[in-house]
């Protein structure tokens, strides 16, 4: 049986010729930066997120750059965020200048501890970065109220978690500015790269879209420093015919997800926790396990792909050592990065997959 962490080639096959029928429009318009259909899919993202304006830019870790440098975000100022996250939520911060403080995570959802957040607010304080991990929401309103209460702004990092809701409102909706990543593994993936800002202040929207070009309003005028973070015409036309099908496609993860939960019973695995109120779309499906790396090995033995997301806390990252991270200093994601493990999950999985994975797994704990 071939099984793969995500089936990009499966999922294209099912819209194969709406998608070459864009591409090939493109081609023929010759517009490959800015044509129309980068417009386009920037109105229809902000009405699929109920948020004014959306931007495009060249990917998920200049959507967090770009919003961090429209609100000012530079050197001296600090950034609270997650330790468990992928590089990019923290790098963005260290390339700026800025210091990324860390908040240790709730061990059941893997996402920022909301009660932890004031006691790291200092005046230097610019922003809070939640990111919402494996597809679930973070904890938002007690966080959004610690930020309202001390002005700080909240940047999302939903690259995971394009179209997850939190008591019915979309993620990228709740906070400042939400970020948005098109890597083709994400739940809604382009084929490249590809990355969006979102937001309902217009005057930061604004400052965005300048940031993203060069810092230009006018060609070849230049107010600010910025940088060239677009979305590709091609990327932005494959997306516009997958947006559609986004409700679709995180139905079939949450399915599979349910699936897997079911297949794991009795076993001394940890499933995913789905948070109160949280609409969970699944990015990873993510088990809390014993013999985490024992399991990996034997998986691996039996070519099941699986992902450690992430093996190193970024308190930790050699990357960041000028920051004087050491171990103990967040236990709770010190923990979860010897224990987590992350299963296949896509659009594209049958009953027949997900019996055979969860019957490797049950035979490794057997
Ligand atoms: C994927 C990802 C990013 C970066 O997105 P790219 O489009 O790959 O640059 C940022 N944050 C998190 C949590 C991610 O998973």
């Amino acid at each position: 049986m071939k099984l793969q962490m995500v089936d990009v080639v499966g999922q294209y096959r099912h819209i194969k010729r709406e998608v070459d029928d864009a591409i090939r429009s493109v081609l023929d318009s010759g517009m490959f930066i800015q044509g129309k259909e980068v417009g386009e899919f920037e109105c229809e993202v902000a009405g699929y997120l109920g948020v004014k304006s959306a931007v495009a830019c060249a990917s998920g870790t200049d959507a967090l750059q770009i919003a961090m440098m429209a609100l000012g975000i530079g050197p001296g100022d600090e950034v609270i965020t997650t330790p468990f996250t992928f590089v990019a939520t923290a790098e963005t911060i260290g390339i700026l200048g800025a210091k990324p403080v860390y908040v240790d995570i709730d061990p059941r959802t893997f996402n920022i501890d909301p009660a932890l957040i004031e006691a790291a607010i200092t005046p230097r304080t610019r922003a809070i970065i939640p990111v919402h991990l494996y597809g679930q929401p973070a904890d938002m309103d007690p966080l959004l109220a610690v930020a309202r209460s001390r002005s700080v702004p909240v940047i999302e990092d939903a690259a995971q978690a394009m179209g997850a809701s939190c008591n019915g409102r979309k993620v990228c909706s709740l906070g400042t500015v939400g970020c948005i990543s098109f890597f083709p593994s994400k739940n809604l993936g382009c084929f490249g790269d590809g990355g969006m800002v979102v937001t309902n202040d217009a005057a930061l929207a604004e400052s965005m879209r300048v940031i993203a070009a060069h810092g230009s309003r006018v060609r070849y005028y230049h107010e600010v420093l910025g940088l060239n973070s677009r979305l590709d015409t091609l990327q932005a036309a494959i997306l516009r015919v997958k947006l559609p099908h986004l409700e679709e496609y995180n139905c079939a993860r949450r399915k599979a997800a349910s699936r897997y939960n079911e297949l794991l019973t009795g076993l001394p695995v940890t499933v995913p926790f789905v948070a109160p109120g949280a609409d969970h779309i699944f990015h990873q499906y993510t088990l809390r396990v014993p013999k985490r790396d024992g399991l990996a090995a034997f998986l691996r033995e039996k070519g099941i792909p699986h992902g450690i997301y992430y093996p190193v806390p970024l308190h930790l990252q050699k990357a960041f050592a000028m920051s004087g991270g050491k171990k103990g200093d967040f236990p709770v994601t010190e923990r979860a990065t010897e224990e987590v493990i992350s299963l296949p999950i896509h659009t594209e999985l049958t009953d027949e997959h997900l019996k055979f994975i969860t019957g490797s797994v049950r035979e490794f704990y057997a």
